[in-house]
């Protein structure tokens, strides 16, 4: 359950918090505690590439996964 510890450490070293959706893949890798994290926390998904994240500003088309507007409910 603790896997958010050491992120902070991450998240001060990448300032810029470019979205995932343009990471390459060295950037994946060397933040990929981080992805987790973010996924398994998600409250986000991307509608353009599909990626998902807690912080919706690492995605470059954020939509609210458990949005009223009922667009991802259809199962
Ligand atoms: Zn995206």
């Amino acid at each position: 359950m603790r896997i958010t510890r050491g992120i902070s450490r991450i998240r001060m070293k990448d300032k810029k918090r470019k979205e995932i959706c343009h990471w390459d893949r060295s950037e994946i890798q060397r933040s990929i505690a981080l992805l987790i994290v973010q996924a398994h926390n998600a409250k986000y998904v991307c509608k353009k590439c599909g990626r998902t994240a807690e912080d919706k500003s690492l995605l470059c088309k954020p939509v609210r996964e458990k949005g009223s507007d009922g667009s991802l409910s259809n199962s």
